[in-house]
């Protein structure tokens, strides 16, 4: 996992002036690079790349000397940022042909790879780079145990002021336990939205079924009229105006139980959901499914746990969540009108409780192999 830091420098009159070396000559050598792969495919056809020596970096080198006084391994990620401007020319559709860059238009800015520790946070000092030595900063971030610098890129804004932003990357394997206590699980539903795995069912808002009498009525109301008369046309708006109520509250509904949901757990299990595991469910029922807008619940309860760096884990549609003990794990066919699950362990317990309880542990293993692979 990479996280960015960025810090604002206070350089020394020579070290900006350092950086201000370092920007120029990393955009004089991207120029050069581009001109000279421009010119080789003018002369006969050929594509020159990063790997061509003979137009890399110690060719540049011996032909300009006074690169050698900017970071090298600043260099060399610039000439990779043209070969990247290349790739991505002639792979992603929509891309351009890579420009120079100009002293005006462009970022000011050169980044830098940690080798063995050439970037490094100094506490109390600052941020340690090549050439460079050590750079003042207010260090408002401490890099936590077992973060290590990847790289840092040096900029320097309009206004004159000089930031590094610095990316750590870091193995995490350990999911903390403190983020597993306060993980949910919910198990579809068909009469309300969802059950969950402390026992909390969500039936979907008070005045949806007035909603819905209103609308019953309307409906009848509209059979009396003759088709095509200003009557018709009239309750034919009635309706809409109706069902428009009726989903702008549902919509409201979902909004607000799904932020209530990912603002308070940091670990949200849902099924995945397909028509099939619905009309296994009893659910065939297109009108129900609609109602209940089930999968734009989940797809916001995604969105705002994701910008809330919190966890959302689908779990397998052919898990079967319903038959299992979420006690014993052992499994039992239960009939469609069956409520209570009762297991040979001992366990009573509801239907949907059993399911919720059981998609949040499946999510948990699911989360939990995750972050194995990841370290
Ligand atoms: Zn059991």
């Amino acid at each position: 996992m990479n996280k960015a830091i960025k810090y604002r420098l206070y350089p020394t009159k020579e070290q900006a002036e350092y950086f201000l070396k370092c920007f120029g000559c990393c955009r004089f050598v991207y120029n050069q690079a581009l001109n000279w792969r421009i010119m080789a495919y003018n002369a006969d056809r050929t594509h020159l790349n990063y790997n061509d020596t003979a137009y890399g970096l110690t060719a540049l080198k011996r032909i300009y000397p006074w690169l050698k006084e900017a970071d090298s391994i600043a260099l060399q990620q610039s000439l990779r940022h043209l070969d990247t401007a290349f790739s991505n020319f002639f792979k992603v559709k929509g891309s351009g042909y890579p420009k120079y860059k100009s002293r005006k238009h462009n970022r000011r800015s050169y980044t830098t790879i940690n080798q063995n520790g050439t970037v490094a946070i100094i506490e109390g000092k600052g941020i340690k780079l090549p050439k460079a030595g050590i750079v003042k900063s207010h260090i408002h971030r401490i890099p936590e145990p077992g973060w290590n610098i990847k790289s840092t890129t040096i900029s320097m804004d309009s206004d004159g002021k000089f930031y590094a932003s610095v990316l750590y990357e870091y193995e995490s394997n350990v999911i903390p336990a403190a983020i597993i206590d306060n993980a949910i699980g919910l198990d579809y539903k068909s009469n309300g939205l969802y059950m969950d795995s402390n026992g909390n069912s969500h039936t979907g808002h008070k005045y949806y079924r007035a909603g819905q009498a209103k609308l019953a009525k309307a409906q009848r109301r509209l059979k009396n009229k003759s088709i095509g008369s200003s009557n018709y046309k009239k309750q034919q708006l009635k309706i809409f105006k109706i069902h428009r109520h009726i989903s702008n509250q549902r919509l409201d509904d979902l909004h607000k139980t799904s932020t209530e949901i990912a603002n308070r757990y940091d670990v949200v299990c849902v099924e995945s959901l397909n028509m099939r595991a619905m009309s296994n469910k009893g659910f065939g029922n297109g009108k129900a499914t609609m109602d209940n807008g089930y999968g734009m619940f989940l797809n916001m309860l995604q969105y705002k746990l994701n910008d809330r760096g919190k966890y959302f884990v689908k779990v397998d549609k052919w898990y079967p969540s319903t038959q299992t003990c979420c006690s014993c794990g052992c499994t039992h066919k239960l009939g469609l009108n069956e409520r209570i699950f009762n297991c040979g362990c001992g366990l009573t317990i509801d239907r949907d409780l059993n399911a919720a309880i059981n998609i949040r542990n499946e999510g948990l293993k699911l989360l939990y192999e995750q972050y194995q692979n990841v370290g």
